[in-house]
């Protein structure tokens, strides 16, 4: 048995079963690779799904970060947090949009989405607002967005589920017609601009632009869910803006604090004021630390073209995906390469899982989901010479996986 091994047993007992964890304990890194307990080095093509915006041991944001450490970890929202202020600005002026809400995770900044979308309905008379969601969708998982959520092993075991929803087809703007058609109760339309849990779909940006003249007729809240595809990943700094559009409410997360956790809403003109004071809030939200991360991590981005390098290097690494996988994407066995910048998805003609084992094995950080899909969101860092090294370890595996018989 290998030392990892021991360790995993070991430390196994008093944590909760919740994760399906591979027998790897991480203990450091540098830029995109990282290093385990035993010393074996890995390529993270995973940046701990999307978090880690600018790799590991920044040498810019650990000494930002140790700086606000020394002076003030944590004061709280009685009083005014000058981080918060600084973050918030920079947002506003990335998104177009005009205020923001704090908070620390993902689901959080959701739920605090879905609240707006329901207070916004009650302040127009609407007694049970309800809210259009898509298939394939991942909001998080608390008991409201699990329910807006569309994978049922997600939501087996948690009934009753939060009503107050209308599902979806990606990308069908006549199915969302007619599923909202006479409802006088619709308040809003809540979607990932790029799907990432339910398999790296992406939204068509006629569909985007079509979907925001129909929120404006119908006085909708246009909410996108820019938690994983949001924060410079594709090349823009929300995915969204592709399609040149500005949405009313914008929960973000994942990649915003580079590995601290911190989520934020921003909210445009018609969503800005719903909350009131008393209406909503949490003790971690927007803390100083939290809030600097953020503040650096963007200005880190700014300064290293960061978002160019993501639409660089990830068109680059595309390319290289389908030049390796070419007789693969012929053959219809890798069905197809989609996503845009450093948000990539490779998805298999069969389940995938155990390539996230076998990547590791050859020194390679990825994960599979939606079953069948290679999900490749790699540090904004990544380098060509790196793409290149993620071509080389991950697509002979995929080539074996697939000529596997069942
Ligand atoms: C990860 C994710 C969430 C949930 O974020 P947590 O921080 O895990 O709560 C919500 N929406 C999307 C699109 C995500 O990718």
């Amino acid at each position: 048995m290998t030392a990892t091994r021991t360790f995993v047993e070991a430390a196994s007992p008093h944590v909760m079963n919740t994760y399906g964890r591979l027998p790897i304990a991480l203990s450091h890194g540098q830029g995109c690779r990282v290093w385990d307990v035993n010393g074996k080095c890995y390529l993270d093509a995973l940046g701990g799904i999307a978090v880690n915006t600018l790799g590991h041991n920044h040498p810019q944001l650990v000494p930002a970060l140790q700086d606000q450490i020394g002076k003030i970890i944590h004061s709280c929202n009685y009083y005014h947090v000058p981080n918060q202020e600084a973050l918030a600005k920079k947002l506003v002026e990335l998104s177009g949009m005009t205020n923001v809400f704090f908070c620390s995770t993902g689901l959080e900044a959701n739920e605090a989405a879905l609240k707006l979308a329901r207070k916004f309905g009650h302040d127009k008379g609407i007694d049970r607002p309800e809210i259009v969601v898509y298939e394939k969708a991942f909001h998080g998982r608390s008991i409201a967005t699990l329910s807006a959520t569309s994978n049922p092993k997600i939501q087996a075991g948690f009934g009753p589920l939060v009503e107050g929803f209308i599902r979806v087809p990606l990308n069908d703007i006549a199915a969302l017609k007619a599923a909202t058609q006479d409802n006088p109760n619709v308040v809003a339309v809540f979607f990932e601009a790029i799907q990432g849990e339910g398999g790296v779909n992406p939204m068509d940006l006629d569909y985007l632009r079509e979907l925001r003249t129909l929120c404006d007729e119908r006085h909708w809240l246009m909410m996108i869910d820019e938690v994983q595809c949001g924060m410079g990943r594709t090349g823009k700094w929300f995915a969204h803006q592709w399609a040149g559009i500005v949405p009313d409410v914008m929960p973000l997360a994942k990649g915003l604090g580079s590995g601290v956790p911190v989520g934020a809403v921003v909210a445009g003109p018609k969503a800005a004021h719903i909350f009131q004071p008393g209406n909503h809030g949490t003790t971690f939200g927007g803390n100083p630390l939290a809030t600097r991360a953020g503040v650096e991590t963007i200005r880190i981005m700014e300064e290293d073209n960061l978002l160019d390098n993501a639409a660089t290097v990830g068109t680059y690494l595309k390319k290289g995906l389908e030049t390796a996988l070419s007789a693969e994407l012929v053959s219809g066995a890798v069905k197809e390469i989609r996503g845009l910048g450093l948000m990539l998805g490779i998805d298999l003609s069969k389940p995938c899982g155990v390539l996230t084992q076998r990547a590791a094995d050859a020194g390679l950080l990825i994960s599979v989901t939606a079953d069948s899909v290679v999900r490749l969101v790699p540090p904004l860092i990544l380098t060509k010479v790196e793409a290149d090294e993620i071509v080389a370890l991950l697509c002979p595996l995929i080539s074996a996986l697939l000529k596997e018989t069942p």
